[in-house]
């Protein structure tokens, strides 16, 4: 009898106090997912060295997002090298700093309601996006891998993918890719010149797709002589 009651009381304070606040879970969860799908790209060789970032939408309201620590290197990326931060990029979970571009995670998952943002720096974008910079972007058009993108249904979909000039400067670069997503509606993604691509999606699957597909485009427009021709 005592001891059935005491069992019954283990069971209830530990509903009561649990280890782990809801929060804290999907931050585990979603940490767990980055750190796996940045090891794949590296694996890739699209984040090579300490390059590339990645972030997802932890929550909305108020924004909370889990993105990668500075200077990483992406190929034994971890679960803890993940921090969440808020809206002004400051960090409320996890040790170290944000990546430079967090500001530009930040202008995305506003600007487009992304739930996920993922940043790389490819042999392939970082030669399209100087090939193409007098151009303003790239228009990729009549492959059939343009339908993986979202919402996209034939390979004769035109995809335009923006190109911004660099900047070491991540307030006044952020309001560029701000209004670069308020002008240039329904693009998947866009190059910042000699840098490398940003894309993201819905959900961090999505956002991993979409970081395939582009990558394969790019790779095939620079392999059939693309980057030379402009
Ligand atoms: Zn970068």
């Amino acid at each position: 009898m005592k001891k059935t009651k005491r069992s019954v009381n283990r069971r209830n304070s530990l509903k009561a106090n649990p280890r782990k606040s809801p929060s804290g879970t999907r931050f585990a969860e979603v940490a767990a997912r980055l750190a796996e799908i940045g090891r794949g790209f590296h694996a890739r060789g699209w984040v090579l060295g300490t390059s590339g970032n990645f972030s997802a939408v932890i929550s909305r309201e108020p924004l909370r997002l889990a993105i990668t620590s500075t200077g990483l290197d992406k190929g034994s990326l971890a679960p803890e090298q993940f921090l969440e931060m808020d809206g002004a990029a400051n960090v409320v979970r996890g040790e170290g700093r944000p990546s430079a571009e967090a500001l530009l995670h930040l202008a995305i998952a506003r600007g487009v309601d992304a739930g996920a943002v993922l940043h790389t720096h490819s042999v392939w974008s970082t030669l399209l996006s100087g090939s193409h910079a007098s151009q303003g972007g790239i228009a990729l058009e009549g492959y059939e891998m343009l339908k993986g993108l979202e919402g996209v249904r034939t390979h004769k979909h035109r995809e335009w993918l923006p190109i911004l000039e660099n900047s070491q400067d991540m307030i006044e670069l952020g309001e560029r890719v701000s209004k670069t997503l308020r002008e240039s509606l329904g693009i998947h993604g866009f190059l910042l010149r000699e840098h490398g691509l940003y894309t993201w999606g819905a959900g961090l699957q999505e956002a991993k797709r979409h970081v395939e597909i582009l990558e394969f485009l790019m790779e095939v427009l620079v392999r059939s002589g693309a980057a030379q021709s402009s």
